[in-house]
């Protein structure tokens, strides 16, 4: 799976791409992520990417043309389909469904937005979907690109190093996940739960499943309810 992300800040993005869990995916070819610059596409002599809002009010708009050139760039070289996402606190509310669902995509472009935002011609004239990572604003999309990437890559097969652990996890299921522990068996006068001990593995899924909708009861009743209306 291919990641093209269309940024004024590449190296923010190489530095995380390149790193622990998805930096293995990489060397392995499991998934290729690639840092575009945006603004080696301005045709502006000082390579300047942004502009005053018409209608004034603060700050910068980033530009359709750099942005348009950009994207061209990567889709003349893409093979099979794609899916060109802008990250922004309007989209969509991204989620493990989500995730899910675009990790079977062949090519994801995600284009993040710096300054004020994004000349909204160029967002009708490429955009397939708006995508926020929560009700927030950030300086940039850089860092809810990085979030995506993440989250969808490590649902491509063969990226993590134990598969089931994608499907114990939370919101797989509409739940959050149990508690876990590891070693050593007593920390602070604090125990492990014995039943986790006792080497019955159906005790011990029960058990889970037992703690996994205690959880999410308490925590996030607003799943169970999701859950309960999927089944009705
Ligand atoms: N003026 C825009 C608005 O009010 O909707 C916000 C612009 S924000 C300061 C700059 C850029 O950060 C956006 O173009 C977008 O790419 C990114 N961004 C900020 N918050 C985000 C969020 N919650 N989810 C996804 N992208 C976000």
């Amino acid at each position: 799976m291919n990641f093209f992300i269309m940024t004024l800040f590449p190296d923010m993005v190489e530095s995380v791409l390149s790193e622990s869990i998805l930096g293995r995916a990489g060397e392995k070819g499991l998934i290729h992520t690639e840092a575009v610059n945006i603004r080696d596409y301005s045709k502006d002599k000082h390579k300047k990417v942004d502009d005053y809002p018409y209608g004034g009010g603060a700050g910068m708009v980033m530009q359709a043309q750099p942005i348009y050139d950009c994207f061209t760039s990567i889709r003349d070289r893409i093979n099979g389909s794609y899916k060109c996402i802008y990250l922004t606190p309007q989209g969509q509310c991204f989620s493990q469904p989500l995730a899910k669902s675009l990790s079977r995509e062949e090519n994801l472009i995600l284009l993040c937005g710096h300054y004020e935002g994004v000349d909204e011609r160029v967002l009708e004239e490429i955009v397939d979907m708006e995508v926020s990572i929560g009700d927030f604003v950030l300086t940039g999309g850089e860092l809810p690109a990085m979030v995506m990437v993440d989250a969808i890559s490590r649902l491509v097969p063969g990226v993590l190093h134990n598969e089931d652990s994608a499907f114990t996890e939370s919101f797989e299921n509409g739940l959050l996940e149990y508690p876990q522990y590891s070693r050593p068996e007593v920390w602070k006068d604090k125990t492990v739960p014995s039943i986790l001990l006792s080497g019955d593995h159906a005790k011990v899924d029960a058990w889970r499943m037992e703690q996994s909708l205690l959880r999410t009861k308490m925590r996030r009743p607003d799943l169970l309810d999701e859950k309960s209306e999927e089944n009705t």
